[in-house]
């Protein structure tokens, strides 16, 4: 293992130690000074950070931070999290404060219902982390904040609808609620007789790896549906050991693990990161699934890489990767009934 590998594990070692997953979480770092000093990044820094937290918040756990390194701007992983003046800069054509209509498909409070057979219930607003790219950094959160009665309303548009069989955990991230919350909601799930397939989509496993704990494996393990879960990795730092440990009590679980990555300019736009990201994933028994293009929200449009260069990137991994760890490259377009294949001149064998 090389030093540098060695220090992040025993660092995330010591979180896991110390605090436990919901500790973590209120823990995080949520504003920019404090970020730049835990990171020894320049002050000159701090008045853009500060413009672009303005737009959207900070928020970054102390176990993501120790894996990125120390006064390099352009980590990866900090570059994922760290707010930039650009954020506030006018957009350019085809940006929006909500690229995928949901507005449209948000009909009821809670649920998000655009594809046929299956169902997004967003069961909180929080993230263990901000992403600066993310397409709901402006959703409306507050309006699909749902008390465990409301949570029932929701349920019951899905009890009525016998042609949905797969319900989608989603959020914020599902698995910021507690066991207690999360495993009633499941239990509803389960109840709904036209129910066959759960999918949790979440980030956790990545940046706050002790929330995989066993009791949330033994309960996702014995559940009556077949459980997917998705998760959110950019880049093959973001695993260390103590996340590839989250994945295995996943993966011993039988639990299907896939990924998806968003490509992101200055994150993962070369095809050096794109492979070591697939392969690494594979160790760790996920299957990379998608690799979406930015969704043109508002305060994003730096990490914007253009159609052709991501076709070109997936062509040159192709190259290196057998086709199951070439992720499929898409678009998500308001309105289409699935995600949009970005074909590539060559296809995946
Ligand atoms: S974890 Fe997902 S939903 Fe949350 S901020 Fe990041 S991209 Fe958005």
């Amino acid at each position: 293992m090389p030093e540098n590998s060695r220090q992040t594990t025993i660092i995330a070692a010591q979180v896991h130690e110390t605090e436990s997953w919901q500790a973590q979480l209120s823990n995080a770092i949520t504003s920019a000074p404090d970020l730049l000093r835990e990171l020894n990044i320049p002050q000159s820094y701090l008045e853009g950070a500060l413009a672009g937290a303005n737009e959207f918040a900070i928020r970054v756990p102390m176990a993501f931070v120790q894996r990125m390194e120390k006064g390099n701007i352009h980590d990866p992983l900090l570059r994922q999290v760290l707010p930039l003046a650009e954020e506030t800069e006018r957009p350019p054509k085809g940006f929006s404060l909500d690229p995928l209509a949901e507005n449209t498909t948000n009909t009821h409070a809670g649920i998000i219902h655009k594809y046929n057979g299956r169902v997004l219930l967003i069961t909180n607003g929080t993230c263990a982390v901000n992403c600066r790219y993310c397409f709901r950094r402006h959703f409306p959160y507050a309006d699909n904040r749902l008390n465990t009665e409301e949570w029932d309303h929701a349920l019951d548009y899905i009890r009525s609808r016998p042609d949905i069989n797969e319900v989608i955990l989603s959020g914020g991230d599902p698995l910021t609620n507690n066991d207690q919350r999360l495993f009633a909601l499941i239990s509803a799930i389960e109840n709904i007789p036209h129910i066959s397939r759960l999918r949790i989509h979440t980030r956790l496993p990545i940046v706050i790896p002790d929330r995989i704990s066993q009791a949330l494996v033994n309960r996702l393990a014995n559940s009556s549906l077949t459980i997917v879960t998705v998760i959110h990795a950019n880049h093959a730092n973001e695993i260390d050991e103590h996340v590839a440990n989250a994945l295995q009590r996943l993966h011993s679980a039988g639990i299907h693990i896939f990924n998806q990555s968003v490509l992101l300019k200055g994150v993962n736009d070369n095809s050096g990161s794109l492979i070591a990201l697939s392969e690494r994933l594979f160790t760790c028994h996920v299957i990379p699934y998608y690799l979406h293009l930015l969704d043109p929200v508002v305060g994003a449009h730096h990490f914007d890489v253009n159609e052709e260069t991501a076709q070109s990137l997936v062509t040159e991994i192709l190259k290196h990767l057998p086709g199951f760890l070439v992720p499929k490259l898409v678009r998500e377009i308001a309105g289409e009934a699935s995600k949009t294949p970005v074909v590539h001149p060559i296809s995946p064998n």
